[in-house]
């Protein structure tokens, strides 16, 4: 399936924020690859909020980000992060279509990907994604299993990095022979672990799911659209 493997490994993370930095260390430590879902009209760490915790969130500047992200994969998350299902077919179109330009050009990717912003989608915001050349888009829904999505524009996850599962799924994925192409997918935002101070639980984890022969890690692209080639 994937290089003649049956079992993939990929992750997802929003907002381009700055602890991003310190995520890409990490996976780049571990030869894991991951696709960052960024929203181009608002990265400027002039953009910023505070989380449930009461953390300040900032999003990084442009400068610097194609060298930090070499490596990784770009997806949509669109322009301004706006609950998209309040919006007019015309205003989604325009969230999803200039995000997708913008990163192409600063980026110098293809964007075919998307993480919807909080998760939320409706069968009118699908086909708006579709119409922009988005293959594949990402819900905050999880199974807490390794299955391939039927349809990739709602693509759930495996879990969410919090899930007080994730060690014992990575133990049941690496023992896993499957006779189906298995998708292991890890989702979440970087500054969670500054809030949650648990880094060391995604340093562990990392270590744990890396390095194995009969796993392919790769960006959720090529996970997801490169199922097909074997
Ligand atoms: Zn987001």
């Amino acid at each position: 399936m994937w290089n003649g493997k049956m079992k993939a490994v990929t992750f997802s993370y929003d907002d381009g924020v700055i602890q991003d930095g310190r995520l890409v260390d990490m996976f780049n430590r571990y030869g894991l690859k991951c696709t960052f879902n960024l929203n181009s009209g608002i990265q400027s760490k002039a953009n910023f909020w505070y989380d449930r915790m009461g953390t300040k969130v900032e999003h990084m500047n442009v400068r610097g980000l194609k060298e930090l992200y070499v490596g990784h994969e770009i997806a949509a998350h669109t322009l301004t992060h706006p609950l998209l299902e309040e919006l007019d077919d015309e205003t989604i179109y325009n969230e999803i279509w200039q995000d997708k330009c913008i990163l192409e050009d600063r980026f110098g990717q293809n964007i075919v990907g998307m993480a919807y912003p909080y998760g939320t989608y409706n069968d009118s915001i699908i086909k708006i994604a579709r119409e922009c050349g988005i293959k594949y888009a990402r819900t905050v829904e999880y199974t807490e299993d390794f299955i391939l999505p039927d349809e990739p524009l709602k693509l759930a996850a495996t879990c969410h990095h919090k899930n007080t599962r994730l060690m014992e799924l990575a133990d049941k994925f690496i023992g896993l022979e499957p006779k189906q192409p298995a998708m292991f997918y890890v989702w979440g935002h970087s500054y969670e672990f500054d809030t949650y101070d648990n880094w060391d639980m995604m340093e562990e984890f990392c270590k744990k799911i890396s390095g194995r022969d009969d796993i392919f890690y790769g960006t959720n692209a090529e996970v997801l659209l490169g199922v097909e080639k074997v």
